[in-house]
């Protein structure tokens, strides 16, 4: 059997009228920069995600980037984030001049782990970026708590995380920004890049928007230097039909996790993800960890399955960030996690047999070594 980690064509096959006629009607009107489609998913994403402004933006890169600019983070600052994560996270921070600080994740959940960060903590500290990895949102109660007492901004990089909650609160709604990734494979995909930003202070909100358009208003006076960081209303108008069906989407997923974890109980040698109590996820990956993983991985190819490796290198120890000093042993949670970890798919419109064919394959390579 074949079973891909991911199958975009199974979901647009449901969409395609409706996306069609999206992409049309912009292309009708001829309006592709700041396009009424732009707006109008601005104020549908708002209130998805219980925030008072999103600004769209090209991609979730640009919306970390966008943020970090705008809170005015530069050179001499640092920001605290977690080694493992998808490049853009660290990478952003760097690219603003500041100094990614890395702190070690739980190893229960692959997010950053709370108890960890105030010893980070240095008068150059700036903000927190925590990263909601896999669907669900990092420890937020602790962080907002270092971040109130020593006044840092917290940038939640919920690319990973849009709809996701934690006892009720949105992902993104919680830290003085959160930025979403519409990169095709994320659980709200579009066609091709972009992002959003979203806050609940509605003063950063207009500052955004500003940053977003080269630091320019009114147009052509520039009181900061921003980027041309806009979302292409054709990009608006597919989010708008597809955002529609989030919810029903990121539930499967977590039907199709619990399936999993179910055929998977009893395998001593299998850890199955484990949700934060209070934390609804939205499983963008479902990522087991197994001792034999590169095996496994090779063994499940064979089998006809999709699967990917989210993250091989943390960080840390990553070639660009060879001046910050590290070494392997300083962030143990991460190396290890990064040795054991393995998504399946979890795409929506799996059915019942492809779930029962991947998590039997997973137990008969499990038996065998
Ligand atoms: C996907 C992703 C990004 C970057 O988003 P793009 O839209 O691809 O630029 C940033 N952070 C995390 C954790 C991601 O998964």
């Amino acid at each position: 059997m074949n079973v891909p980690l991911l199958d975009l064509k199974a979901q647009y096959a449901t969409l395609k009228n409706e996306m069609l006629a999206a992409v049309s009607a912009v292309m009708d009107s001829q309006y592709f920069i700041n396009g009424p489609a732009v707006k109008e998913l601005e104020g549908l994403v708002a209130k998805y995600s219980d925030c008072k402004s999103a600004v769209g933006v090209s991609s979730g890169t640009d919306a970390l980037l966008c943020a970090l600019m705008t809170l005015g983070i530069g050179p001499g600052d640092e920001v605290i984030s977690t080694p493992f994560t998808f490049f853009a996270t660290a990478g952003c921070i760097a690219r603003t001049g500041a100094k990614p600080v890395f702190v070690d994740i739980d190893p229960a959940t692959f997010n950053i782990n709370p108890a960890l960060i105030e010893k980070a903590v240095t008068p150059k500290t700036k903000a927190i970026m925590p990263v909601h990895l896999f669907g669900q949102l990092a420890d937020m109660d602790p962080i907002m708590a270092v971040a109130n007492k020593h006044k840092l901004a917290v940038i939640e990089d919920a690319a990973q995380a849009i709809g996701a909650t934690q006892k009720g609160k949105k992902a993104g709604s919680i830290g003085t920004a959160g930025c979403f990734s519409f990169f095709p494979s994320k659980n709200l995909g579009g066609l091709g890049d972009g992002g959003m930003i979203v806050t609940q202070d509605a003063e950063l909100g207009e500052k955004l928007a500003v940053f977003r358009n080269h630091g320019s208003k009114p147009k052509y006076y520039h009181k900061w230097v921003g980027g041309n960081f806009r979302l292409d209303t054709i990009q608006a108008a597919g989010l708008i039909v597809k955002l529609k069906y989030l919810e029903q989407w990121s539930a499967k997923r977590r039907a199709n996790a619990a399936r999993y974890t179910e055929l998977l109980a009893g395998e001593s040698r299998v850890v199955t993800p484990k949700v934060l109590a209070g934390n609804v996820s939205i499983f963008n990956q479902y990522c087991i960890r197994v001792p034999k993983r590169n095996e496994l991985q090779a063994f499940l190819k064979e089998q006809g399955i999709g699967t990917e490796v989210y993250y091989p290198v943390s960080m840390h120890e990553q070639e660009c960030f060879k001046s910050l000093g590290h070494r392997k042993g300083d962030f143990p949670a991460a190396e290890k996690a990064e040795a054991e970890v393995l998504a399946l798919p979890i795409y929506p419109e799996l059915t019942d047999e492809q779930i029962v064919y991947v998590a039997g394959k997973v137990k008969e390579f499990v038996g065998k070594n």
